[in-house]
């Protein structure tokens, strides 16, 4: 087990020590270790069994500190967009500095970068005083950790996993945009959406060509997020289901057997709340050992729900064929 604790300084020391800190963000549980030190980020790839091939996002806790990451000159886009979104969701892909370690940015010359709006994180960041490449605190290809609990179940080799009493409230990973001049490009979507880019007077756009120009990684892999069980997508609800089936809807209107283990995400369909409990209702699924099945309702894809489609279908990926 790994120790935990929301003691912030220890965490800090830890990292600075060149060590791996689990920690709560709004979006999800990060796996972090100190961005200039490539032993340490190394062992990120180690203990997550993450390929190499898959870069890491870069977390600040100020402004400034993006100096020792972007090349300049830094686009104004970038400042624009940190106005608008940071602290908060959104992942800002730019020309890396020539110091950035390698390791992070998996040989790409360009870096991701985020400022997280969730307070132990950011404080945690600032203590260490030194941004922390942060992948999320889940082994490569699984579900993602929005509790202490999940990180505890799929990760050893970890020196501290940091508690806090502030939830994790988005629940999906962020936006990453990569900045083309005055244009951002949407490289994997998240709870900041096209339309939030768009009406804020961003020029924006989700173009799949340019994202997979821009790298191979994960976010644009079609098999992530997954659980260990088949997870299988319905729209409308089946008449009957296989026994040892669980059953993730996303509102309270549907009546279900009694004998069928449910997760609602969402009382009233609301996509903020379906985001912010998808990866826990599929990690309930996983855990518990009388399910064999997992059925999950789909979303319209519309705003959020792009994203959590994204996480949805990329997660069911090996039993799409069998959408129902
Ligand atoms: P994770 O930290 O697991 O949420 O995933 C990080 C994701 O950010 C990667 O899988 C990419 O999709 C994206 N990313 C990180 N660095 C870059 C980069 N230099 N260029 C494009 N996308 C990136
Ligand atoms: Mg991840």
């Amino acid at each position: 087990m790994i120790p935990y604790g929301n003691d912030i300084e220890k965490a800090a020391q830890i990292i600075k020590a060149g060590g791996l800190v689990a920690f709560p963000t709004e979006t999800v549980y990060g796996l972090g270790a100190s961005a200039f030190n490539k032993v340490a980020v190394a062992r990120i790839f180690e203990v997550k069994q993450r390929p190499s091939f898959d870069p890491l996002i870069v977390h600040i806790s100020s402004i400034d500190q993006l100096n020792m990451l972007f090349e300049s000159p830094i686009e104004p886009l970038v400042y624009k967009l940190a106005e608008l979104f940071w602290p908060g969701p959104l992942t800002i892909v730019h020309k890396k500095k020539a110091g950035v370690p390698d390791i992070i940015t998996s040989g790409l010359d360009t870096v991701a970068v985020r400022m997280p709006s969730h307070t132990t994180a950011r404080k945690l960041i600032e203590l260490a005083e030194i941004p922390i490449a942060a992948p999320s605190a889940n082994r490569f290809g699984r579900i993602s950790p929005t509790k202490p609990q999940h990180v505890q179940k799929q990760l050893t080799g970890v020196e501290y996993l940091l508690t806090s009493d502030e939830a994790v409230k988005i629940g999906i990973e962020s936006t990453v945009v990569a900045i083309d001049g005055d244009t951002c490009n949407i490289l994997r979507p998240g709870a900041i959406t096209l339309e939030h880019l768009t009406n804020n007077g961003i020029k924006a756009e989700s173009n799949k060509e340019k994202a997979s120009k821009a790298l191979s990684s994960p976010g644009l892999l079609k098999s992530h997020y997954a659980p260990l069980k088949p997870l299988y997508m319905f729209s409308r609800l089946p008449e009957t289901f296989p026994s040892n089936s669980g059953i993730i809807v996303h509102s309270n209107k549907y009546n279900l057997p009694d004998n069928i283990k449910t997760a609602i995400t969402s009382d009233n369909n609301t996509m903020t709340e379906i985001a912010a409990n998808l990866f826990e209702s599929l990690h309930q699924m996983e855990d518990d050992p009388s399910i064999d099945n997992i059925f999950i309702e789909v979303v319209e894809k519309n705003g959020i729900g792009i994203a959590i489609m994204d996480r949805v279908q990329k997660a069911a990926f090996h039993t799409e064929q069998r959408y129902l």
